[in-house]
């Protein structure tokens, strides 16, 4: 195809194409408009900012099921709504502190496996 037509549906649409495909290709040329480097990344699969070590999970509190994003190499945490960037990393040893209500290490004879648990993935 030549690309003087891919750049002007109205022309292509004018020299034979069908409407279904003008409109398809109108489709595609308004989801590629905006610059590369701001279109959102794909929420499911980020790379930690912190350490850039691990993908950012998404885990959940067993005992209510909360969810949070969580960097299992560098123990970063995220809560939902929150931008997964360094400004707004919390550690998941205060987040857990904090709701189980102590001071200082809170896990003490827990594992991770006691307190908190993968969750599915958005969507999945
Ligand atoms: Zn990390």
């Amino acid at each position: 195809m030549l690309p003087g037509l891919v750049n002007n549906p109205v022309r292509l649409w004018r020299a034979g194409a069908s409407r279904t495909n003008v409109e398809v290709l109108s489709l595609f040329m308004d989801r590629a408009t905006p610059r590369w480097d701001t279109v959102p990344s794909m929420p499911t699969r980020q790379v930690c900012p912190r350490c850039g070590q691990d993908w950012v999970h998404s885990y959940r509190f067993i005992a209510d099921g909360a969810p949070f994003s969580l960097c299992t190499e560098c123990d970063s945490l995220w809560w939902p709504g929150e931008a997964v960037e360094v400004a707004h990393a919390k550690f998941l040893d205060d987040a857990v502190a904090e709701r189980l209500g102590v001071e200082g290490n809170p896990w003490g004879d827990l594992v991770w496996a006691d307190v908190i648990e993968p969750a599915p993935d958005h969507g999945a």
